[in-house]
């Protein structure tokens, strides 16, 4: 259920949001707005469909009239780092931005709070030197190099169904990511026995709307699993269905398993803290507003 909101709507609330199209599905809105009320400021945050001939008049309208922030999502996350007046180090290495910043003297600053979501249930193990497997090589998977880089794995093997395709991700990552190692999707069984982590990328395993099958699909087949030491742990960035189907068979393998709610709520709270300067949001408060919204939706 969608938190009451503690403050009225007055000619001083200030405006913060998510780019998208389509977005109405995002449960970014009931998470911002569970940790606005919760802090007591006096923002809105909603849903901007924004079609992609439209992002640059947005986001220039939007700094123009004084928005606190934005996230973007799909498909926009590329596209919108070339509309920033600054990026950060971070959004530049990854190659997609998923937070602006509203800059003094206007625009905005493109930085990226994947990697740090991402991060998030991974902090406590020890990763250094040790093998991660990647599975897809999208936008996702640029936020995920990058962090797997910053945790010290000694190997990050990420495996793809198109040459071209992991070519074209392996080239600008060779200078920051040497550890890096494409690999082709049919390679992948000789590379998960001696696995730490493996991260699905891919949609695979979504629930979908139009097909009843969708979620019942595993980007592993049972075979490889069966290759995975069950001191592996295997992380899915998809949160619907929950738990999918990759990671209850790896739970029934004994492998330790994360979904990508986490994921979701600590970028948002990273993004809330860029916004808001403050140090510390209401991190338990959004992740309730956001396991709310999703038993309502699968209800
Ligand atoms: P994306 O840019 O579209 O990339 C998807 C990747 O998966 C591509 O490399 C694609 O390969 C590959 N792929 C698609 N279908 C495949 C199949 N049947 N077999 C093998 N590979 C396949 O998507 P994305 O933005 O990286 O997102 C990926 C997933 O992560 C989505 O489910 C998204 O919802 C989720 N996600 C979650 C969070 C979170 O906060 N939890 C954040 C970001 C994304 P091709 O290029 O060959 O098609």
């Amino acid at each position: 259920m969608a938190p009451t909101l503690a403050l009225p709507i007055t000619a001083h609330t200030a405006l913060v949001g998510v780019l998208g199209d389509p977005v109405r599905h995002s449960l970014s809105p009931v998470m911002h707005n569970a940790a606005l009320t919760e802090l007591g400021l006096d923002w809105i945050y909603l849903a901007l469909p924004t079609p992609s001939d439209q992002l640059e008049a947005v986001t220039q309208g939007l700094a123009a009239i004084g928005c606190r922030g934005l996230n973007v999502t799909i498909p926009h996350k590329q596209a919108v780092a070339r509309l920033c007046r600054q990026l950060t180090p971070l959004a530049e290495r990854v190659g997609a931005v998923n937070t602006l910043v509203p800059l003094e003297g206007g625009g905005w600053l493109g930085t990226n709070t994947d990697v740090e979501g991402f991060l998030a249930p991974l902090r406590g193990s020890e990763w250094r030197g040790k093998r991660a497997v990647v599975l897809g090589c999208g936008g996702s998977a640029r936020a995920v190099v990058a962090a797997l880089v910053e945790l010290g794995c000694g190997e990050i093997l990420l495996a793809g169904r198109r040459p071209e395709t992991l070519r074209a991700f392996e080239a600008p990552c060779q200078v920051w990511a040497p550890q890096l190692k494409t690999v082709d999707w049919s390679e992948l069984n000789s590379q998960l026995a001696a696995a730490a982590l493996v991260v699905n990328c891919t949609p695979v395993g979504m629930a979908s709307g139009s097909d009843p099958m969708a979620s019942r699909q595993s980007p592993l087949s049972p075979g490889q699993l069966d290759q995975l030491p069950t001191t592996a742990t295997v992380y899915d960035l998809i949160y619907v269905p929950r738990p999918t189907a990759l990671l209850a068979a790896a739970a029934a393998r004994g492998c330790r398993t994360i979904d990508g709610l986490e994921m979701l709520v600590q970028q948002g709270a990273a993004a809330l803290r860029l916004w808001s300067g403050l140090l510390e949001v209401p991190v338990t408060a959004m992740r309730t507003a956001a396991e709310a919204a999703l038993a309502a939706q699968s209800a």
